[in-house]
């Protein structure tokens, strides 16, 4: 308890707002309340609130290692979460079928985003949900979205939707989808009829709402979301990435076959082939339209793929069948900063140096591997950077 006292009054250096927070409090009241909140609900929402500095402590958090696929999809689709997540598609068919009839998203979906948000309702999050968005709102570093954050999660008091106690994670997402308050705002739904939208308590709610949001942003209740494949020995691995988007029977000419070496579906279809462990490490997979649309939830292709293969395990479908690498290496930030600076050292801008892998730093491995006749997946690993250190002029 001392300790934690002592902690909220440190002052906090990384805290770049000019404003106290007591003053950027009054200052955010008066446009709260401009905007149409109830004083009533506005005080007794802060009542108490201070900013949290363990907050900022995991806003600043750096990774100090990149995510290797199968350390990320063995934490997330465990035997357990696809037993207890196949016992509650049962327990919930009901209201699963209607909430299907009305959205149309297969019930496996719904539940298997609900296992990897929340495993099923067991984490929805203790912080403060005023105490995180203020907290983040009165921070300078993205100020302006969690204001916008805050701002909604008022109105959802102001409304009866949300209590004003709401507890969230620390970033803000709340109940058991962990729906930002904007998200919440527009998509959730009162599917039970109770007259409120509670992401809480009433799964009714919480797999409508969650389906409603997928129906927006595109999601095909035909389809599914993709699929396990096998590539053909001289396959051109620049044609891999989202990027790239062609019909299924393009794929199935260049000699792209099921896991199994079947025929791909004879579906009229988009699909771009991704490969979320590189060439090398983890499974090749054609993924479809409603691949983008779990991206439009979380923009993490890893987490896609988890939802996708956990509501598959759900469906009874057996894990993967790629063959695992002996041992995925994963790479320091330290590292993936030298490689960004080799990168850039032989013409292939990565777009910054900062020990992160994105679209960017990707971008110029695909260029330094096709140069280098290498399989060109756009994927770092300890013998990439070791070819980079040995290649490149120092
Ligand atoms: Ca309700």
């Amino acid at each position: 308890m001392v300790f934690v006292w002592l902690l909220a009054l440190a002052p906090t250096p990384t805290n770049a707002a000019d404003e106290s927070f007591d003053e950027w409090r009054m200052n955010f009241r008066a446009a709260a309340l401009a905007s149409g909140i109830r004083a009533g609900t506005f005080d007794t929402a802060f009542a108490g609130v201070s900013p949290i500095p363990r907050i900022i402590e995991l806003d600043r958090r750096q990774p100090e290692f990149t995510q290797t696929f199968w350390n990320y999809l063995d934490k997330r689709v465990t035997n357990e979460r696809v037993n207890r997540g196949q016992e509650l598609l049962h327990r919930h068919r009901d209201v699963l079928a209607a909430v299907q009839r009305q959205y149309g998203v297969q019930p496996r979906f719904l539940v298997a985003f609900w296992g990897l948000e929340t495993n099923y309702g067991g984490n929805t999050g203790g912080y403060s949900l005023i105490g995180a968005l203020a907290t983040l709102a009165h921070d300078a570093r993205r100020s302006d979205f969690f204001r916008q954050q805050l701002m909604a999660a008022l109105e959802l008091m102001d409304s009866g939707d949300i209590p004003t106690n709401a507890k969230s994670s620390w970033a803000g997402a709340v109940g058991n989808p962990q729906f930002m308050p904007t998200s919440y705002k527009a998509f959730a739904v009162d599917f039970d009829g109770d007259g409120k939208r509670d992401l809480w308590n009433s799964l009714p709610d919480v797999f409508a709402s969650a389906a409603n949001y997928l129906a927006a942003s595109g999601w095909q209740g035909d389809r599914t979301w993709g699929r396990e494949v096998r590539l053909p020995g001289d396959f051109d691995y620049l044609q891999s990435g989202l990027d790239t988007k062609m019909r299924l029977a393009d794929w199935q000419r260049l000699g792209v076959r099921r896991s199994d070496g079947r025929d791909l579906p004879f579906v009229d279809i988009d699909a771009s082939l991704i490969l979320p462990g590189g060439a090398q490490g983890g499974p090749p997979l054609i993924v479809y339209d409603n691949f983008h649309a779990i991206m439009a939830w979380n923009r993490s292709i890893l987490y896609a793929v988890s939802v996708g293969h956990l509501s598959d395990r759900l469906d009874g479908r057996p894990p993967f069948q790629s063959r695992r690498p002996a041992h995925e290496v994963p790479l320091s930030r330290g590292e993936v900063m030298e490689m960004q600076n080799l990168l850039t050292q032989v013409g292939m801008d990565t777009g910054g140096i900062d020990g992160i892998v994105g679209t960017g730093t990707r971008r110029a491995i695909r260029r330094y591997q096709s140069h280098a006749s290498l399989p060109a997946d756009g994927y770092p690993t300890p013998g990439l950077l070791q070819h980079l250190r040995q290649g490149a002029p120092r």
